[in-house]
């Protein structure tokens, strides 16, 4: 990796001073104890560990009366399952964006999406491309795959090993199937990739996982399929790992677009030429030529797929509803398309390969996320596909207004006066 010269001596200059001198480490060190992961969780756990923090840091009382605050003390036994050493909650701003009306498979009607943030201007971008979209009579979306993989990659000493486990693994896929259904109810192994590489071999286990996000689902299945396997192999395995990183877990990754990591979704409206000018103040073949360039920017600086900043709706809607925010580094992988059409109306789609949310499990159950679920309103049979379909128009509502801002000018303006 090369090193940039001026800044490699910029930073020489600022840890001057602040790197301690060998021995004088030791000198300064007090011990602290640390944190034990303490169960059940409760209040007392809370206390102790807060007592372990208030003597080795300078938080003090206010510190913890805000973090534990009474209603944390007094749902505490609701965070049970979601978290270790815990030291309390933490509040950050939630608003609305919409009503956003959404013509999908699964989503149908208007819908008030909750999005929790600390960036000014984002609920207000996300606000006005959701209103552009109802006022167009809202965008058509759609499910387009389903599935969470989990990979074991098993290592063999030879390739004529790996060949003949290979061999043996595609005739059992009805009782990997059937391990799997062990560990879970809602839970379907339905499909089986195969990777060779040398003489290690991936298997790709791709799941249904119901109204589930689905990772510790699957986790725990692939568990049971992989001890299965180590016990009824013709060819014993040298090592076996539950997951070998061919599943795209917590990543953008190249298999966004050829396969499905959770749920693929894609969305797309069309909009006058008089609705682009009422909300977003531009010409739509501006938003065209802005989108032709953003797309080139995008393919050349490498990113997988190419949109403008779905990561910002997707980190705050899954805040806001109990869904696994780091979920957001594959989830936000996506590509947008925009074209004019004869009429003058801008014709903008957009397709998301990796959203992983559910309406059960996770952090859905917990006191407030729970309630930014319900301002949702899912159906109750096809929840999590619904709400995957709304985050494609989420989306889709955050690309048209960032898209229209960037194009008019407005893009500085809008968050100085917001945020500054
Ligand atoms: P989960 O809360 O572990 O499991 C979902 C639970 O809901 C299961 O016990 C399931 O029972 C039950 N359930 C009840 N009704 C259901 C329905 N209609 N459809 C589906 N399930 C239903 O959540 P998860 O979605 O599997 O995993 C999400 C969590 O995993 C997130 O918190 C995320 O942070 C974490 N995570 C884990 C890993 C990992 O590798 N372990 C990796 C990344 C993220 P049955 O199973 O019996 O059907």
């Amino acid at each position: 990796m090369p090193i940039a010269l001026n800044r490699f001596l910029r930073l020489e200059t600022l840890l001057d001073g602040l790197v301690p001198a060998p021995g004088e480490d030791e000198a300064k060190a007090s011990s602290p104890r640390p944190l034990r992961d303490r169960r059940p969780l409760d209040d007392r756990a809370l206390a102790r560990n807060w007592e372990i923090l208030r003597r080795h840091t300078t938080l003090d009382e206010q510190d913890e009366a805000c973090l534990a605050d009474v209603e944390t003390r007094a749902s505490i036994g609701a965070y049970r399952k979601n978290i270790e050493n815990c030291v309390g909650t933490l509040k950050l701003p939630v608003g609305v964006a919409g009503p956003l009306r959404v013509e999908g498979l699964f989503a149908r009607g208007e819908y008030y999406v909750p999005l929790a943030t600390t960036e000014a201007a984002l609920v207000a971008s996300y606000h006005r491309g959701s209103r552009l979209i109802t006022a167009a009579g809202g965008c058509r979306a759609m499910l387009c795959d389903n599935a969470v993989s989990r990979a074991p990659g098993f290592a063999f000493r030879t390739l004529n090993e790996a060949r003949a486990f290979v061999q043996w693994a595609s005739q059992n896929f009805d009782n990997f199937r059937a391990q799997a259904s062990t560990k879970t109810r809602h839970g379907e192994l339905v499909d089986m990739r195969i990777t060779v590489e040398g003489n290690h071999v991936y298997l790709n286990m791709d799941y249904y996982t119901g109204e589930a996000a689905g990772q510790n689902m699957v986790t725990l299945a692939t568990k049971a399929i992989v001890e299965w396997i180590e016990v009824h192999s013709p060819v014993p395995p040298a090592h076996v790992f539950v997951e070998a990183n061919l599943s795209g877990d917590k990543k953008a990754t190249f298999l966004s677009f050829t396969s499905v990591r959770g749920k693929k979704v894609t969305a797309e409206v069309e909009l006058s030429k008089e609705l682009v000018r009422k909300y977003l103040h531009v010409e739509p073949e501006k938003m065209y030529k802005l989108w032709l360039m953003v797309t080139m920017g995008g393919l050349m600086s490498g990113c997988v797929g190419s949109q403008a900043h779905c990561a910002n709706g997707l980190a705050a809607l899954y805040l806001a509803t109990g869904q696994d925010a780091a979920c957001v580094s594959e989830s936000s992988a996506g590509l947008l398309r925009m074209e004019l059409e004869d009429n003058g109306a801008l014709y903008t789609a957009l397709t998301l390969p990796n959203i992983i949310v559910g309406a059960v499990g996770g952090g859905t159950r917990l006191p407030t996320q729970s309630i930014g679920l319900k301002m949702l309103q899912l159906p109750r049979q096809g929840a999590a596909f619904a709400l995957a379909e709304v985050c494609a128009a989420l989306c889709l509502a955050g690309e048209l207004s960032i898209m229209g801002a960037l194009a008019a000018d407005h893009f500085a303006a809008a968050h100085e006066r917001l945020a500054r």
